[in-house]
Order: C-alpha cells, then structure tokens, then sequence
C-alpha cells in the first residue's frame, strides 16, 4: 500500500470512527470555541454576502449563527415524490433527498438514500413517479457514507444498475483495515456495493441524453463529488449544481479537513462560474429552504419562475457564505 494510501486508509477510518462517535451521542471531537476578532470578520462578511436576500438567509443561519448547524434527521418524512423540472425528480426524505434524473437511455440517481429503506420507499417512490425501477441504469454517489449508498447494492443486485463514485470514497466505504476494537465489531455495517465505476473530476458521466460534470470536493470525506448538469424546463435549458459532499457539522471534522473543505468550495465555484450554475439542489437539503420552495413549486401559476432557479450570482453567493462561516470556525479554534 503506497504511502498516500496508507493515509487516505488511516484518515477514513478516523473520519468514520468520529461519525459514529457522534451519531451515537458520545460528544463531538471539536467542541465549539468562542468567537474572536478574525472569526467574527469571517463572520461579518457572510452576512454582508446574504444582504436581505431570503435564499441566503438560510445557509447564513445555518452555518453562521451558533448552535444552529445539526446533522440531518435520518427519520425525517418522506418526501412526495415530486418533480421538480422536465427532467429533474426528488424523492428519498425531506433531509436526505435522492434525485431522479431520467434520461433518453435509462434513469440516473444521484445518491441511493438509506438501506432500510430501498424497499419500502425508495423503489415504491420511483414507482410513484411512473418509472421501472428496472431502468436505472446508473446510480452516481455524492459520497461513500451509508446515508447516500446505502440502497445502492440492492439496485446493484436486483436491477444490474452500475454504480459510480470516487476512487478514494471507494477506499472509504471499503476500509482495508478491520475493525479497530470489539465495539466497531458488533455494529452491522452497512452493506456496500460492489466496487464498480470510478468518477473523476475531467471526465464527464454521460448517459443518452444527460452529461454530468463531476467536480472532485473533499473535506466531509476523502473525495465528495459535487455534480453539474443540464435541468429542462420546458424549452430552456440551464445547468444545476448539486454539492453532494456539504459538511452539516463542523464540529465532527479535523481543522485540517475544514481548510481543505473551503478550498473544495473555491475550487467548486470556479466552475460553477465558468459554467454558469443557476439552479440549486442539495442532497441534504437543511439548509438552502428546500421546505418552502416545494411549497412554492406546487403553487406555481404559469409564467411564474421555478423556485429551483436562483441564478448564478446568489448561486456562487450561497456557496461563499457558506465558505465564510467555515472560515470564521477555522478561525475560532485557531486563536485558541
Ligand atoms: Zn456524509
């Protein structure tokens, strides 16, 4: 095993251990510290970026206002399978939301949504919406957690769907090393697929009609995949962007992982610049008032834009407030 290897191994066993540590209750490893001149600089500008836009209201609460970032509610309610452009379905739950992207030649997921719930939702949703199971051909990965894989090998399984993410979040659901104490031993490990495609950032998914552009993001795990792609509405087409590596809580992630973690926003936004984002999505939408735009969608008169629409600059804005209150944190337990 070569060196960096060896430590990708060693950082996503900790990364790993520290996540079921705190999805257990056992206390974050990074407890929050106060704030401090430079943190509140970090701070001060975020709000600055969100101005009295509602949109960026939210990531600006979230993120920036203490005590308000949590991880998702895995027992969240299902979504109504919805659609949310021509192209473009959300099913899964309101907090961990998988997204249907049908194509001229078999269906993409992004994300696979819970293993225990594959059967009892996720395949009786696709269902809803009028689409075979059978016909999802590919399921792409934001990340190599069990909240987005985990009905992945089911699909693998039943259906022959082929399933794709980043060579190190491979590395990550399929720790070489075994379990470190009798603890870890006893707790069913979720069932991970197979290890199949490798997606890299320069090397564009595609499918029928659909190209996806993978943007390598890491920082909540080795290498999180942030997705672009075409959204149809009705005659117009525009690029969306779904981040599908967000980090909830910071205080679950190593200082080292939060700089590399703003440095994957900066080098997300750079694309997402240069390629025009205008539509937001999330896969665990908690943050960017995905709640009150379904509620928008669904009252949607004629004319009227979609929700999901909220062009490039409060795009890149929602990302650098985000960024901010990142940095304001980094800040916090630098001075201390
Ligand atoms: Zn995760």
């Amino acid at each position: 095993m070569s060196k960096l290897k060896a430590l990708i191994s060693v950082s996503s066993l900790i990364l790993c251990v520290a996540f079921v540590a705190f999805s257990q209750g056992r206390g974050a490893p990074f407890p929050p510290k106060p704030d401090n001149p430079q943190s509140l600089k970090h701070t001060d500008a975020a709000r600055k970026i969100a101005g009295t836009d509602q949109f960026l209201a939210k990531p600006y609460d979230f993120y920036c206002v203490a005590g308000h970032a949590r991880a998702q509610n895995n027992n969240a309610p299902d979504l109504e399978p919805l659609k949310i452009f021509d192209n473009v379905y959300a099913i899964g739950n309101s907090e961990t939301t998988v997204y249907v992207l049908p194509t001229s030649e078999g269906i993409v997921l992004i994300d696979a949504g819970f293993e225990n719930k594959v059967e009892t939702v996720t395949v009786p949703q696709l269902q809803k919406l009028g689409f075979d199971p059978k016909n999802v051909k590919y399921i792409l990965l934001g990340h190599g957690h069990a909240d987005h894989f985990g009905g992945s090998k089911y699909f693998q399984d039943h259906y022959g769907t082929r399933i794709g993410t980043t060579a190190a979040d491979w590395d990550l659901m399929y720790p070489p090393n075994p379990p470190a104490n009798q603890e870890e031993k006893k707790g069913t490990p979720p069932q991970q697929p197979r290890k199949d495609l490798v997606l890299s950032e320069g090397q564009p998914f595609k499918l029928g009609d659909l190209t996806i552009t993978p943007v390598t993001i890491p920082g909540h795990t080795p290498s999180s995949l942030a997705f672009i792609f075409p959204v149809k509405n009705g005659s117009k087409t525009r690029l969306a962007g779904i981040f599908g590596g967000a980090i909830l809580t910071s205080n679950i992630i190593t200082t080292e992982g939060l700089k590399q973690y703003v440095q994957s926003i900066a080098h997300y936004l750079d694309i997402a610049k240069k390629m025009k984002v205008e539509v937001e999505l999330q896969n665990h939408p908690i943050f960017d008032g995905m709640p009150e735009r379904i509620e928008k969608l669904k009252a949607l008169r004629p004319g009227e834009p979609n929700p999901f629409i909220v062009g490039t600059d409060r795009y890149l804005k929602m990302w650098n407030v985000i960024s901010e209150c990142v940095q304001a944190e980094i800040a916090r337990r630098e001075s201390s």
